[in-house]
This record gives C-alpha cells, sequence and structure tokens, in this order.
C-alpha cells in the first residue's frame, strides 16, 4: 500500500467517505485519493513523493500557484501578531476598501469565512431587502451547501449523482425556484408567475460547477468559447488575445440574440429583483473586476470566495449601498461571525489581490494562455476526431465526452462519466492532477508554463487518438 492509501484507510474510519469535501473523493473516477503533503507553484507533491502537475489549484484560489512568496511572508507576519481578536482590524479595513475602491456596484462588503456563508447572507440581505421569499437559481449551479440552495446544484451532488440533498426539509427549498441555465423564456415565466414575489436572481455569471458553461453572450469576442458558438477561424486564431467584453472594433454592438447575463440584469431591474452574480468562482479569476467587468453587466449583489482568501477560509458578499445597509447592525438582516474577518485570512486574502489589482498583465497574460490551452485542445479534438467537446472561458475550461454541444445542465449530463474516469487516470498516471470529476472546471495559474501546457497537451491528443474515442 501507499501512503496514500494507508491514511486513505485511516481516514474512512473517521472522516465520512475519507474526505471533508465530497469533491475531494475519487471515487467517481476509481481511485483513492492522494494525500497532499505541500504544493509549489503549480505543483503538488503527495505523501509518497509523486509530483503532480496540478490544475484543481484548491479550486480556484490559487490563482498565482501554490505557496506565492508575498502571500507567505504576509501570513507569517500577521501570525505573530496573533491569530484572533474578535474585534475591528485595520486589515479589515483595508480589505473593504481595496474590494469596493475597484469593484463595480459595491459599495459596502462584509467578510465571511466561505463561499457558502457569503451566497447564504446575500440571499437574506436579497430578501430583506425586498420584504420577499422566492428566490431563482438555475439547474446545474453550485452556490455552496445551505439548504435553501441545494437544489440541482451540480458540482459534488451531481458526481455523487443526488438530484437534492437529504436531510433539507421540504420548507426550506419551496421558495427556491429552478430555471435553465442560458434560458431566458425559463426565467420569464418564473416572473409571470411570480412578478411580485422573487426576491432574487442567483447565477454563477460562467457555470463552473457542471463543468464550464459559459453564458451566451449579447457580445462577440468575449473570449468564451460555447462548443456550439465558437467561429473556427477564432479557434484557430488562438494566439491572438480578444480583448474581452468588446467586438473586434472595440465596440460592444449587440447581436440580435440578447446575452443571458444581459436579459437577467433586465428582467431583474423590470420586476424588481435583486440580481446576484455568485463569483466565487469568477471574481478576480476573469478579471480583477470578475465577470462583472467581464461581460459589462451589473449586478447588486455579488457573492467572493476561493481567490479572495487566497487559500485561506474567506468569503465575501457585497453590493449596492441601499441593500447592504440592511445587513446588522446597521439594518434588521442578521448576520454575524466569530472569526469573519480573521487577521491571518485578511492578510493573505489582501496580500494576493494588491498583486492582482497593481499587474493587470496577468489578467491579459493568464486570459491569453487559456484561449491558446482550451483552443488547442478543441483543435486536437477535432483532430482526432473524438466525441468531445471543449468549453471554455479566460483560465477556466473543461471538456465533456459528449458529441452535443454543452450549454446547460441537461445537455451537461449527457457527458460520458466512464470517458472521463478514464481520462483522469491517463492524466494522473501521467502525473497530471485534475478535477475527480467531470462536472468541475480546469484552473490555469500563472504559474503553469507553456511548455507545461503542450506537454499535457500532447498527452490528451495521446488519450484521444485511442479508438473508443473515435466518433
Ligand atoms: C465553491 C463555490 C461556492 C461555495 O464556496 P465554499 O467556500 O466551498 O463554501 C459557492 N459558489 C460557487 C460558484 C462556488 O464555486
Amino acid at each position: 500500500m501507499t501512503k496514500s492509501e494507508e491514511l486513505f484507510v485511516r481516514a474512512c474510519k473517521v472522516i465520512p467517505g475519507g474526505v471533508n469535501s465530497p469533491v475531494r473523493a475519487f471515487g467517481s473516477v476509481g481511485q483513492t485519493p492522494r494525500m497532499i503533503a505541500s504544493a509549489h507553484g503549480a505543483y503538488m507533491t503527495d505523501e509518497d513523493g509523486n509530483r503532480y502537475l496540478d490544475f484543481v489549484g484548491s479550486w480556484g484560489p490559487m490563482i498565482l500557484g501554490h505557496d506565492e512568496p508575498e502571500v507567505r511572508e504576509a501570513v507569517i507576519r500577521a501570525c505573530a501578531d496573533g491569530l484572533s481578536f474578535g474585534a475591528a482590524t485595520k486589515r479589515e479595513v483595508e480589505m473593504a476598501e481595496l474590494i469596493c475602491g475597484s469593484i463595480p456596484n459595491v459599495d459596502m462588503v462584509r467578510m465571511v469565512n466561505s463561499g457558502t456563508e457569503a451566497v447564504m447572507s446575500a440571499i437574506r440581505a436579497a430578501r430583506g431587502y425586498t420584504g420577499r421569499d422566492k428566490i431563482v437559481k438555475f439547474m446545474g449551479c453550485y452556490h455552496g451547501h445551505s439548504d435553501a440552495l441545494l437544489v440541482q446544484a451540480g458540482s459534488g451532488v451531481m458526481t455523487a449523482g443526488i438530484p437534492d440533498s437529504a436531510g433539507v426539509p421540504q420548507g426550506c427549498t419551496k421558495d427556491t425556484l429552478s430555471a435553465i441555465y442560458n434560458d431566458l423564456a425559463s426565467v420569464e415565466r418564473l416572473f409571470e408567475e411570480f412578478p411580485d414575489e422573487i426576491a432574487a436572481v442567483i447565477v454563477e455569471p460562467v457555470g463552473a460547477n457542471m463543468g464550464v458553461v459559459p453564458p451566451y453572450s449579447g457580445k462577440t469576442g468575449d473570449g468564451c468559447a460555447r462548443a456550439d458558438s465558437l467561429d473556427r477561424a477564432a479557434a484557430e486564431d488562438f494566439a491572438e488575445p480578444v480583448s474581452p467584453g468588446s467586438n473586434e472594433n472595440g465596440n460592444t454592438l449587440e447581436t440580435e440574440r440578447p446575452g443571458f447575463l444581459e436579459g437577467l440584469r433586465s428582467l431583474c431591474t423590470k420586476y424588481g429583483a435583486v440580481l446576484i452574480f455568485d463569483e466565487v468562482i469568477t471574481g478576480f479569476r476573469l478579471g480583477f473586476t470578475g465577470a462583472q467587468g467581464y461581460f459589462g453587466v451589473d449586478a447588486d449583489l455579488v457573492t467572493y470566495g476561493k481567490i479572495i482568501g487566497a487559500g485561506m477560509p474567506v468569503g465575501a458578499y457585497g453590493g449596492k449601498r441601499e441593500i447592504m445597509e440592511r445587513v446588522a447592525p446597521v439594518g434588521p438582516v442578521y448576520q454575524a461571525g466569530t472569526l469573519s474577518g480573521n487577521p491571518v485570512a485578511m492578510a493573505a486574502g489582501l496580500a494576493q489581490l494588491t498583486i492582482l489589482k497593481e499587474h493587470p498583465e496577468i489578467y491579459d497574460e493568464l486570459n491569453k494562455k487559456g484561449q491558446w490551452f482550451y483552443g488547442s485542445l478543441k483543435q486536437i479534438a477535432e483532430e482526432t476526431k473524438a466525441a468531445v467537446q471543449v468549453n471554455s472561458c479566460g483560465s477556466l475550461g473543461c471538456m465533456f465526452f459528449t458529441p452535443e454541444p454543452v450549454v446547460d445542465y441537461a445537455s451537461a449530463k449527457t457527458s460520458d462519466t466512464a470517458q472521463y474516469a478514464e481520462y483522469f487516470r491517463h492524466m494522473l498516471s501521467n502525473h497530471i492532477y485534475i478535477a475527480p470529476s467531470q462536472f468541475e472546471a480546469m484552473f490555469l495559474s500563472v504559474a503553469h508554463t507553456r511548455e507545461e501546457l503542450a506537454d499535457v497537451l500532447e498527452l490528451v491528443r495521446k488519450f484521444l487518438n485511442k479508438e473508443s474515442f473515435m466518433q
């Protein structure tokens, strides 16, 4: 037995499934988890000394690579001052100023300890602000594991084949309405049925928990590649950066079809509902201003997690002043946290966000890298005639094992997960660590080099060249 296997046997006796979050389980890919001992740059090393090129990046936070020196030093300095005070601190003020000073529509922000908490609190604020109960979410979008949002929630739930979680009373989800991602008509129907009852529409601006499913955009050249809308010439021209949110002329011409996010914006405005962008993955990843800036669509509330904590347990929700002023202690919407705004966590997040803010070229390079890498993957898929789809948006992307374009939850589910499992094992045996589930993204970081990515592309080509993947 390897050390990872030994540890996993011990883990299974004392931790459900041996893991502290289901997405870390390797069950759906027929493996047992590698126990990770350390990580630096683009690589992770397990307890047996195996080194892997990492495409999970702690599920997003490690946009600068693992063990970034400035982040590490900031954490060490903060530790020397004490781990927690349960009192207000300067770093929290600096963090809030950094966010509110840069992010459109975020006038005020509240720090919490996870993405789940951020979303749960944002929903409460939206309900408190509107005095309405119902919320609209999209099938296949994941917004953390709070009761009201565990309805067709993608990601870990999807991998485990659980439509909705056990242990969630019906009463908790009776006000949660499900709509179809990329289908504005499905949202419009809900608004027509409940014109005065919907408090909020919550969306992952780029679906990243059912695999990667970008929104139909009202603008061309947004740097997102949908399986069915990617123009071949653009794919072949992947080395050319495309400026986000604008067409070649730098205009923002609307196509005839309204963009999905733009459409949600107008429906929310029309019916007086709060539009919540769950930017736990897209925030500070598509660009410093997240999906709002990338697609040029305004949200009323935004939730953050992952990158904002640089690997520490952090989340945040923020938005329009009139909504955020409903939150306690100024307003009647109660929300609290003993360790919220923890000084060590703030130090880590502040260090990472400061680097990202001061170096906007990081995003140009990262998105260009994504366009080249996923564009090349798509080309390889075409050359090998494999029945796969490559979806991507900036540094996020994934490959679906289906001949159908993937634009929503139903089409994502057509992917052959047994083939994904085989693909996963091929990659892992070649020391490439990708998500142990079809329904997750690949996360590119600053630390991945072109040479490393080129090697990965060849490994994928080798895999897709096998006969079983011919159409
Ligand atoms: C990860 C994630 C969450 C939950 O964040 P946790 O920190 O795991 O609680 C919420 N929304 C989205 C879009 C996520 O990807």
